[in-house]
C-alpha cells in the first residue's frame, strides 16, 4: 500500500483549516520527514530542530534503534489492554525504579494523565488515612501540568482556566522560589504540592535546591506528599536523569511523560511504596497504558539516555550553548536561565518575531510564554548544530540592533 494522504503543502493546510478543530495556530509549511536534529517540509526545505516535538525527541528523529524496537515490536504484538499480562511494561517499570526514588510505576499516555494520576493518588493517599477533607493541591506561578480538567485546575494560567471553571477546589497558588511562602502555607490541610524542578511552559523558570528542599521538609513536617512534575525537565534533559537530583530531594509522586517514548504517547506516574500502599484495584486505569508498543520504545529511550556517556554529552554541550548564549550580548535580552539542555532566553520584545525569523532562515524553535524563546533541541545535538543556531541568532540581534 502507498500513503493514503497527500504530502501537498496546499493540500494538507487547506485540510487543516477545514477540519481540525482550530486550537493551534501554525506556520505555513508542512513537515514529512525528520532524521536526527534536521526536519524536512514537503517542499524539501530542511530545519534544524531546536524545538524536538516539545522535549520530547531526546534521540533526535528516525533514530535507528528507535526504528527497529517499533518495527520489530509492531510485528509481535501491539495492544492487548491492562486486562492481561504482558512483557514489556514490567521491564520498563523495573528499570525506572531502579533509577529513580521510586517503587512502583502506574502507566498512562501523556503528561496531563500523569498529573492526573498523581492528584488522584494524592487524594487517596489524604482518604485512606482518614483524612478526607485534606483536599488543598499547592502549586507555583508560572506552573503547566496539563489540559485536561484537573491538571488545568493546577496550572495557574487565566488565559487556560477562565473559560472552563468551576475547577478543581481548594488549589492554591504560591510564588515559586519563596520558602517563606511555602513554609507558611502548607499545613494540615494540604494534600500535595506539586512542582516542576525546572518550569517548562511557564517561562523556564528554575526551582532552586534550596526552596525544593524546603517543600521536602515542609510537607514532611504536615504530611503532605510532593509531587515532582518532571514531564519536560526529565529523563536526561538537565544533564541528570531528573532535574531534581542535584537538590538531593526525594518525591512521593513524580509525573515524567514527554520523552519517554520517543515521540509515542506515552506517561507514568512514579510512587514509593507508602503511597502505593493505598491503590487497590480500580482505583485508576488506562485502555491504552503500558501498551507493548509504547513500553519496548520507552525501554530503548531509557537505555540509550540512561548511560554516562549520554549524560555527560548533554552537560557538555549545554555548557556550550549557555556560554554561546550569554556571550550574544544584545540589549534586547534580558536573561538566559535554565539548566541543561532546557534553556530560556528572556526578551524585550515578543519570542514570536524571532520564531518567524527562524523559519526563513531554517530552524525550529518555539516560546514559553510570550517573551521567552525557549531552546529543548533533540539531546543529540552537537557544537555544529550550535554554532549555526548562535550565527543565526548573533545576526538576528544584528539586525534588531540596526532596528533601534
Ligand atoms: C507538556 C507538559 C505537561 C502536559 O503534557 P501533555 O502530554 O501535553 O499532556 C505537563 N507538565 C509539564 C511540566 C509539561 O511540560
Amino acid at each position: 500500500m502507498t500513503l493514503a494522504y497527500s504530502t501537498s503543502t496546499h493540500r494538507a493546510i487547506q485540510q487543516e483549516h477545514q477540519y481540525i478543530a482550530q486550537t493551534y495556530p501554525r506556520p505555513p509549511f508542512v513537515l514529512t520527514k525528520g532524521q536526527g536534529m534536521t526536519v524536512w517540509d514537503a517542499d524539501g526545505k530542511a530545519y534544524l530542530d531546536f524545538v524536538a516535538g516539545i522535549a520530547v525527541m531526546a534521540l533526535g528523529h528516525s533514530d535507528p534503534d528507535v526504528t527497529h524496537a517499533i518495527q520489530s515490536q509492531a510485528e509481535q504484538l501491539v495492544h492487548v489492554s491492562n486486562l492481561y499480562y504482558t512483557g514489556p511494561q514490567g521491564e520498563l517499570a523495573a528499570q525506572l525504579c531502579a533509577h529513580s526514588f521510586a517503587d512502583r510505576v502506574f502507566f498512562c499516555n501523556s503528561g496531563a494523565e500523569a498529573n492526573e494520576a498523581c492528584i488522584k493518588f494524592a487524594r487517596k493517599f489524604a482518604y485512606a488515612h482518614n483524612q478526607p477533607d485534606r483536599t488543598e493541591v499547592i502549586v507555583f506561578s508560572n506552573a503547566f501540568h496539563g489540559r485536561t480538567l484537573g491538571a488545568l485546575s493546577i496550572t495557574p494560567k487565566p488565559k487556560y482556566q477562565d473559560p472552563f471553571r468551576p475547577l478543581l477546589p481548594d488549589v492554591t497558588v504560591l510564588p515559586l522560589n519563596d520558602v517563606a511562602a511555602a513554609e507558611a502555607a502548607i499545613g494540615a490541610q494540604t494534600c500535595a504540592v506539586v512542582v516542576e524542578p525546572v518550569q517548562g511552559e511557564g517561562g523556564i523558570h528554575v526551582a532552586t535546591d534550596v526552596f525544593l528542599q524546603a517543600l521536602r521538609a515542609a510537607c514532611d513536617q504536615h504530611g503532605a506528599l510532593l509531587v515532582f512534575d518532571e514531564v519536560q525537565s526529565g529523563l536526561g534533559r538537565t544533564g541528570t536523569l531528573w532535574a531534581h537530583e542535584s537538590s538531593g530531594v526525594q518525591p512521593d509522586l513524580m509525573a515524567v511523560a514527554k520523552p519517554l517514548a520517543a515521540g509515542l504517547p506515552m506517561g507514568a506516574a512514579l510512587m514509593t511504596e507508602r503511597v502505593h500502599a493505598v491503590l487497590q484495584p480500580g482505583d485508576h486505569g488506562s485502555t491504552f497504558a503500558g501498551g507493548d508498543l509504547v513500553a519496548s520504545v520507552a525501554l530503548t529511550v531509557l537505555q540509550k539516555v540512561n548511560t554516562p556517556e549520554f549524560l555527560a554529552h548533554v552537560r557538555e554541550v549545554s555548557l556550550y550553548l549557555h556560554e554561546k548564549l550569554e556571550a550574544l550580548e544584545s540589549p534586547h535580552i534580558l536573561e538566559v536561565r535554565g539548566r541543561g539542555l532546557m534553556l530560556g532566553i528572556e526578551l524585550d520584545f515578543p519570542a514570536r518575531d524571532i520564531l518567524q525569523a527562524g523559519y526563513d532562515a531554517g530552524f525550529l524553535l518555539v516560546n514559553a510564554g510570550p517573551n521567552v524563546l525557549r531552546l529543548v533541541p533533540p539531546l543529540i545535538v552537537d557544537r555544529a548544530h550550535i554554532d549555526a543556531l548562535i550565527t543565526f541568532l548573533h545576526d538576528f540581534f544584528q539586525k534588531v540592533g540596526a532596528q533601534d
